[in-house]
């Protein structure tokens, strides 16, 4: 069968890291195109906006937003009136209602609209789903710290309203958390910490609740420095499950458990490879939903300014 014809929308850290490799093995899909303001990709046809890219080259019947995510609302948008099948980078958007608007148009349009969770298709998550199910819960402990000097030097527009500052690696955490705690999660109380020279947070402490009342606790940090810690530890009375390195890995009662390799792109697209094939839309909020509670009933603290290193600045140019 013929492979959808896909162009990448922002061509950055993740497209090349992630989403280029993932497409080279797709058998679903083949990338034919790059709209990007100032990169290009070697060998592929590059423009530096969707408008551009879509009439120079035929048939591309679906996209990949990679963009930051301050202007995919309309670049997805845009693509979904002109009937082309989308995936959005996560976050989906910057608001909640700019996604169901999306959701809603492509339904109306009879497309595809895939609000992509990597961290949903880290290998721990479905197992640690399914362990969890039925399962009473206790207690759950979040740590999402990292450093941002080394995981986004440069990227000025995660200080920039809308770009979730620290909630950019802690919605991932978030997005686990609703895959595999069933019934919902509730954000009870918020600390935001935000550098005065910044428009996001820094560092966050959220108390939430499971639907049926046991406590989740979330330490969010992008001033950790050493190795990064993307842990979940969810305490049950059949014992503790622990998910590490964001989702790799995987404990019970302080014992490994295997799991697959890391395969989170590859099943990303055959994900979206399936919703093309049946026009579906795949649109949880839940994650960005948890995040907007955050910002409308957190508590503001100021901090030292954030300044960007010499150091920083030397890993990006790498
Ligand atoms: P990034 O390196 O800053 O790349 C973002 C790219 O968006 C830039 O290269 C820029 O292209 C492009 N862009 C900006 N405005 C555009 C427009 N109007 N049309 C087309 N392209 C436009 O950021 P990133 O790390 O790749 O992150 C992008 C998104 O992926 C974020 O939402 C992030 O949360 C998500 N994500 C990132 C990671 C990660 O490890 N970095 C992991 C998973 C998901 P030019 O440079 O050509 O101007």
């Amino acid at each position: 069968m013929a492979r959808t014809r896909l162009a990448i929308i922002g061509l950055g850290k993740i497209a090349r890291d992630q989403h280029i490799p993932a497409l080279a093995g797709s058998d679903a899909f083949e990338l034919v195109g790059v709209a990007s303001p100032h990169n290009k990709l070697a060998g592929v046809p590059s423009h530096e906006d969707i408008g551009t890219l879509l009439q120079a080259v035929p048939d591309i019947a679906a996209v990949a937003l990679c963009t930051t995510p301050q202007v995919r609302y309309d670049i997805a948008r845009f693509a979904l009136e002109r009937g082309l099948h989308v995936l959005l980078e996560k976050p989906p958007g910057v608001t909640v209602s700019e996604v169901h608007a999306l959701s809603a148009l492509a339904r109306k349009s009879n497309v595809a609209l895939f609000a992509s969770w990597h961290s949903r298709h880290a290998p721990a998550v479905e197992p640690a789903r399914a362990w969890l199910d039925g399962r009473n819960i206790r207690t759950v402990t979040v740590n999402w710290k990292e450093d941002v000097r080394v995981w986004h030097p440069g990227q000025t527009w995660i200080w920039k309203a809308g770009g979730l500052g620290v909630f950019d690696p802690g919605i991932n955490a978030l997005s686990i958390l609703t895959r595999i705690i069933a019934g919902g999660l509730f954000l009870k109380h918020a600390e935001l910490r935000y550098p005065r020279n910044c428009e996001t947070p820094i560092a966050a402490s959220l108390s939430l609740s499971s639907a049926n009342g046991a406590p989740v606790r979330m330490e969010l940090d992008f001033l950790h420095t050493g190795p990064p810690e993307w842990s979940i530890d969810v305490d049950t009375e059949a014992g503790v499950l622990s998910l590490s390195k964001g989702g790799n890995e995987m404990q019970l009662a302080g014992k490994p458990v295997a799991v697959t390799q890391d395969t989170e792109y590859p099943n990303l697209y055959a994900h979206f490879a399936s919703l093309v094939r049946a026009r579906s839309v795949d649109v949880d909020v839940s994650p960005l939903q948890l995040v907007a509670d955050a910002f409308l009933c957190g508590q503001r603290v100021e901090v030292e300014p954030f300044v960007e290193t010499a150091t920083s600045a030397h890993v990006r140019s790498k």
